[in-house]
């Protein structure tokens, strides 16, 4: 016999413990969003794969080693998209919202992204982000609101030992000059890095600060900071945000190793740590990206944001103890003990679903007993009798599982008094 097939390593199936959670972390996320003015959008999830190595930068670890690219049946490169950013850049370039007055284009979306990466606690092949990014203005106070929205989230999601770390990654004006200080100060110890590093130094020497290695951490720590060869404009943009983080009473570290791992950004650089979340502890991460527009063949137009993996965000909840909201259940339950009169139960059972009255009732024969041990099991709030006994009468018993109150109701009656009984007032 052929084995059961099985799903892709690294992927997970959301199942119904799980998803309720979700739903009240998005839920939470889609009001944060309309409190700062946020509107959603939903992208595909795959794009040309040119957009990704261009946008996202092709000495990337995302680019170089993670992508899920395949050729279509068009003879076309594909990418499923490993991060949303580059996808809601060429949106607004692609569908002209750079020409329109309302800037910046404050936007949002959530939804699967795909890595190939080593799969481990709260590292997937395929995960959720929920990406936050404001597009089309300069000033710093919107990197401020984009951080503090990241946090408002947290806030309300009830999650604590948060970490915040900003830095800023300079522009095409004084990166070179960094960077050259940087080869300088890492070529005598080159030899010490670990071989990506090493690799790095040429293509890309900024990764190196990036290294979750020990011992390449260790080497890096004297390393100088990218913050002390800011020219006059990355300067003061990151001064306004420190400034603009103070205001809202953000408290926040410097980190001159965060450089993050994607090429398009540009000044300010941030993640949102949990100290609860061991080897895979971001929890969101962004930053500005003035250059990314171009990079996709577009005009200059700047944009700032941020993503957020929900796996993560789950998982600390979770290991904090956090309130997830309450596990949807049914609320009432129809016991029909005989299986002639199912049909007439399906009639009742559609009439209370019509009034909004969340039902269900068994369809593998149990008895009544286990009939009521299972809607006990699944935490109903109560369950409605109807048998032939009932039927002849035109009644049914709705037993409350609360109070233990059990009450014969006429049919026609039944509605409202389990409406009533539920608090959920009259339809
Ligand atoms: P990491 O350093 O953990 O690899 P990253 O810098 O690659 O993170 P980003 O590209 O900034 O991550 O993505 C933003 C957020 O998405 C991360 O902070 C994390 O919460 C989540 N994330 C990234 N990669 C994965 C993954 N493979 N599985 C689950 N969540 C992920
Ligand atoms: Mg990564």
């Amino acid at each position: 016999m052929a084995e059961t097939i099985k799903g892709p390593r690294g992927v997970r199936d959301i199942l119904p413990e799980e998803s309720w959670k979700w739903r009240y972390v998005l839920e939470i996320a889609r009001k944060v969003a309309e409190d700062f003015g946020y509107q959603e959008v939903h992208l595909p999830i795959f794009e040309h794969t040119e957009l990704f190595s261009r946008g996202i930068g092709d000495t990337t670890d995302v680019v170089e080693k993670e992508m899920y690219t395949f050729i279509d049946k068009g003879n076309r490169s594909i990418t499923l998209r490993p991060e949303g950013t580059a996808s809601m850049m060429r949106s607004y370039l692609e569908q002209g919202m750079h020409k329109s007055p309302r800037q910046p284009a404050k936007l949002w979306c959530v939804g699967p992204m795909f890595r190939y990466e080593r799969p481990q606690k709260g590292r997937y092949r395929q995960f959720w982000q929920l990406d936050f990014e404001a597009i089309g203005a300069k000033d710093p106070l919107v990197d401020v609101e984009i951080i503090h929205l990241s946090l408002e989230i947290y806030r309300r999601l009830g999650l604590r030992n948060l970490e915040v770390a900003v830095n800023s990654v300079g522009c095409p004006q004084c990166r070179p000059l960094y960077r050259e200080g940087l080869r300088s100060f890492l070529e005598p110890r080159l030899d010490k890095f670990c071989p990506t590093c090493q690799g790095r130094y040429d293509r890309n020497p900024l990764r190196i600060l990036d290294c979750k290695k020990e011992d390449c951490k260790n080497l890096s720590e004297e390393a100088p900071s990218v913050l002390e060869h800011l020219c006059k404009e990355c300067r003061e943009h990151f001064d306004m945000v420190c400034r603009g983080l103070e205001v809202i009473g953000i408290h926040y570290t410097l980190d001159k190793r965060l450089v993050r791992g994607l090429d398009y950004y540009t000044k300010t650089a941030y993640e949102v740590l949990s100290g609860d979340l061991g080897a895979q502890n971001a929890v969101c991460g962004g930053g500005r990206y003035d250059n990314l527009a171009e990079s996709i063949g577009g005009p200059a137009v700047p944009g700032v944001g941020f993503a957020a993996g929900v796996e993560r965000i789950v998982l600390t909840m979770e290991q904090q103890g956090c309130s997830l909201g309450e596990e949807p259940r049914v609320d009432v339950m129809v016991i029909c003990p005989e299986p002639e009169h199912r049909l007439q139960a399906m009639e009742f059972l559609a009439s209370l679903r019509k009034e909004g009255i969340g039902s269900s009732m068994d369809y593998t024969g149990k008895s009544m007993k286990s009939q009521l041990k299972s809607a006990l099991q699944e935490g109903a709030s109560g369950a409605c009798i109807l048998g032939g006994d009932e039927l002849t009468r035109q009644v049914v018993g709705i037993k409350n599982f609360r109070t233990q109150e059990q009450k014969e109701v006429p049919l026609a009656e039944a509605v409202s008094y389990l409406r009533n009984m539920l608090g959920l007032g009259n339809s």
